[in-house]
């Protein structure tokens, strides 16, 4: 079988840099790798949080973490908080990492329900660090090197990671085309893509694409069809709106956020995520930044007026367009060509 030479990526938000970021490191020069995107479509580009996952990835690429930080605007991050998700005043922490500490095949969460049984009364969350922590407002990296190590992840602005990959990966030889794809060809016969059509005549030919283009998908569900699974009547949460506040409050010492200064190693920020519940919406503030707005998002059900009525009230912040979707994801990740139901 013929290997693929030239890789195509159509998209440049936080998906097609990272592609092509680590296509960067892995395939070139061996493989002739292109990014296709369009500014005048632009991307999500909000503020993006993460899980300690991401670090797997930015090791990969030999990523340097405090230039990473630097650049992208982050704060390290010791879990999530869920505020009145449940009922009102209730607060939920998912801290990462392990709970407790299991004894042989015997998982810690046994050992903690028997206890509950029998009376005991400290909480879950007492026996994790990465919690205890956050509550008691502190942030550490750990002595990796003696296995010693909090599970972190990162708050980071997703269009300043996007910027970051960009350099890494046209540094790598991965080139970068602006264009607006009108039109995707593809081969009569076997269905397998051959080219996309850019306005103003241009066009670029690939052995491989790669289709991150966002909500639009417009290489894996627009030209060959693959079908959307609709997860909308679980998840109904289908619009988001990004509010840049006035300015950033002051942090302070609650499991939301936490302001750690280590021994010399400078200042930096960590945070757990607030997912705030509110009657039709939730607000969700990924990012935080010093001195800079951040960005409080509200999610609303059909109703973008009492969304951001009520986003309104919590930031006292003006509410632009909403960025709108669908819940769920494509049938299939990979597609060859559309083969029909009746072959
Ligand atoms: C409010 C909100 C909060 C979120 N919070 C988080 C979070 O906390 N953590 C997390 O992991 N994710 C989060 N996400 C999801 C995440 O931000 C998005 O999934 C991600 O940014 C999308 O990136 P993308 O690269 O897939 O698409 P996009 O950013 O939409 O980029 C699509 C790219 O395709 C290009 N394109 C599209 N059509 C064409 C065309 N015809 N021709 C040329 N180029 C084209 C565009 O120019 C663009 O470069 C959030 C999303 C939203 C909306």
């Amino acid at each position: 079988m013929q290997q693929p030479r030239r890789i195509v990526i159509v998209g440049g938000g936080t998906a097609g840099w990272m592609a092509a970021a680590a296509f960067g490191r892995f395939l070139t020069p061996h493989y002739e790798v292109t990014l296709v995107e369009s500014d005048a479509i632009g991307t999500v580009g909000v503020g993006e949080a993460t899980i300690p996952q991401i670090q797997l990835f930015n090791n990969a690429l030999g990523i340097n973490e405090p230039d990473f930080i630097k650049a992208t605007a982050g704060s390290f991050k010791l879990g999530i908080v869920f505020d009145g998700w449940w009922r009102p005043g209730h607060r939920y922490i998912h801290a990462f990492g392990t709970v407790g500490r299991g004894q042989g095949l015997i998982g810690f969460h046994h050992y903690w329900l028997r206890y509950r049984q029998n009376g005991g009364a400290h909480d879950f969350w007492r026996y994790s660090a990465n919690a205890q922590a956050a509550f008691a407002n502190r942030f550490g990296l750990g002595v990796p090197d003696a296995g010693v190590a909090i599970p972190y992840a990162f708050h980071f602005d997703a269009s300043l990671y996007a910027a970051y990959l960009r350099r890494y990966a046209e540094a790598r030889g991965v080139q970068r085309i602006e264009g607006r794809i009108d039109a995707v060809s593809r081969h009569g016969e076997t269905g397998d893509i051959l080219n996309l059509s850019l306005e103003g005549g241009r066009t670029v030919a690939g052995d491989l694409f790669v289709d991150c283009s966002g909500f639009r998908s417009l290489l894996l569900g627009e030209a060959l069809g693959v079908g959307f699974d609709d997860w909308s009547n679980w998840l109904p949460c289908d619009r988001a709106l990004a509010v840049p506040c006035a300015s950033a409050e002051p942090f302070t010492p609650t499991p939301r956020r936490a302001f750690a200064r280590p021994a010399g190693s400078g200042a930096f920020r960590c945070s757990t995520a607030p997912a705030t519940a509110m009657s039709i919406a939730a607000r969700w503030y990924p990012m935080t930044k010093r001195r800079t707005p951040c960005s409080p998002i509200s999610m609303a059900r059909r109703s973008p007026s009492r969304g951001r009525c009520g986003l309104r009230q919590a930031s006292a912040a003006k509410c632009g367009a909403a960025t709108v979707w669908r819940s769920g994801w494509r049938a299939a990740s990979w597609s060859r060509w559309s083969r029909p139901a009746s072959i």
